[in-house]
């Protein structure tokens, strides 16, 4: 079914790669194991998920959205990966994303833009942008993304699906492509909390490959837990009243406020003093590590390697990074390089460091106070393609809302929370973002799945 449904939905370019024989023959395994009881079923015997271009699975390849990895092909499987096989669940293919997830359309690709499935003239957001869309039109059950400053979140507002942001350094990054690893966060896009929920228990928990993970124990996400008072909830003033928000996206969440009212939780209103620096923080921090970690693609090691007009090492260097890196990739590496240069590394990265342990400071100080914090996904609904291509700084703001939850490493989640009815054309989903204190996953699905 899904492989059919996939056949039928290629124009909007969601997957770089089908893995449709070894599904089959996965399905078929599993059918079997099933009938013959030969092993206990796995908690996600059968479910049919979808892996972003930036996770690697041994034998296959691997793109990051990009052509620097040409010709690349994993050499062993992502953690998060593994632990999804080993309960069974089957990978139908890779999904198309921003290149090195980098970006807030799907724009940013190698392999084309993937389209919006409420309206294809649309993005879908990004950076995993086909992973959320693979959900939204039914191609696989699930994905699995990575967030890095909303992009599981955003795209999953900007397609009416759910997307969770765990904890930083709930699930290993091993075998994540890194984009800014103080940031880099694996994540699931689903169809309820639930779902989302469950594939995180499945996915967290120490890993001796990956010295930031914690060791804190893994709870049962997906089991509601018992609430015996009313949540006191947060709501970002900003969220409602900031001229950047869409009449349509304001009206939605004063009424997702309304109704937590009604279900007795107490609702009110906060500021974040330092909401404006949020934005610059995050791009001084993430160009600087992304410098860093993307020096590895040399020519030499993996991928693509320059051959015509190179005369030395070096040359071959500039030439393969040209031709392989797309432009958006190519800025922040100039940008990060910039940060991280001796002259200006205290005015930039340093100072930015220090915000980020502010904003930190300034939302602890929230949540001694809230057991939640709530907003709007993103200001707007989906934009037009190549509406913002031309303006960086008008792309970034989709993220003013969710790079908070990466910047300070608290988990967050997207869910639906209504349309936008958009005149004439097709209604466009819009999404509420829920934030909860570190490790406190399960009180965030309880909270998104159980009161709205
Ligand atoms: N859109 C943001 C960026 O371009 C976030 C991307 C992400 O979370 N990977 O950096």
């Amino acid at each position: 079914q899904y492989l059919s449904r996939i056949a039928d939905h290629q124009h909007l370019n969601v997957f770089t790669e089908v893995y449709a024989d070894e599904a089959r023959c996965r399905a078929d395994e599993l059918d079997t194991s099933r009938a013959t009881q030969t092993a206990t079923p796995g908690r996600l015997h059968g479910m049919v998920i979808g892996i972003k271009d930036v996770l690697s699975y041994a034998g296959h390849d691997l793109r990051a959205g990009s052509r620097i990895l040409d010709g690349f092909e994993a050499q062993f499987t992502a953690t998060a990966i593994e632990r999804l096989l080993a309960e069974d669940a089957i990978i139908i293919g890779r999904q198309n994303c921003d290149e090195f997830a980098m970006g807030s359309s799907n724009e940013n690709s190698a392999f084309g833009p993937v389209r919006n499935a409420a309206d294809p003239t649309r993005v879908p957001g990004g950076s995993s942008g086909g992973s959320a869309v693979a959900v939204q039109a039914g191609l696989c059950l699930a994905s699995i993304g990575s967030d890095t400053g909303g992009s599981v979140r955003q795209p999953a507002a900007f397609c009416g699906v759910v997307g969770l942001k765990p904890t930083y350094g709930r699930v290993s990054r091993w075998g994540l492509v890194a984009y800014a690893s103080s940031f880099d966060c694996i994540g699931p896009i689903a169809n309820t909390p639930t779902d989302a929920a469950l594939l995180l228990e499945v996915m967290a928990g120490p890993d001796e490959f990956d010295s930031t993970v914690s060791s804190q124990p893994v709870d049962t996400y997906a089991s509601p837990l018992e609430r015996e008072q009313p949540a006191r909830i947060a709501y970002l003033i900003d969220g409602i009243e900031s001229e950047g928000v869409s009449p349509a996206v304001r009206e939605a969440t004063q009424r997702a406020i309304d109704t937590l009212r009604a279900a007795g939780h107490v609702v009110e209103p906060v500021t974040l003093s330092l909401l404006k620096h949020l934005l610059p923080t995050y791009y001084v921090l993430t160009t600087a590590e992304a410098s860093s970690n993307l020096s590895r693609f040399d020519g030499v090691r993996y991928g693509h390697r320059a051959t015509e007009g190179v005369t030395d090492l070096i040359s071959m260097y500039k030439k393969s990074r040209t031709e392989g890196f797309g432009p958006e990739v190519r800025k922040r590496i100039l940008l990060g390089t910039f940060a991280l240069s001796a002259s200006y590394y205290d005015a930039y990265y340093t100072k930015a460091q220090q915000v980020r342990r502010l904003v930190r400071d300034e939302t602890e100080r929230v949540f001694a106070q809230y057991d939640f914090l709530i907003m709007p996904t993103t200001p707007t609904p989906a934009f037009i393609l190549g509406e913002k291509s031309a303006d960086p700084l008008q792309m970034y703001l989709a993220d003013i809302f969710t790079v908070q939850a990466n910047v300070t490493g608290y988990p967050a989640i997207s869910i639906p929370n209504g349309t936008d009815p958009n005149g004439d054309g097709p209604a466009l989903p819009i999404g509420l973002q829920l934030m909860a204190p570190p490790f406190k996953e399960r009180a965030l699905v309880t909270m998104a799945e159980t009161y709205l």
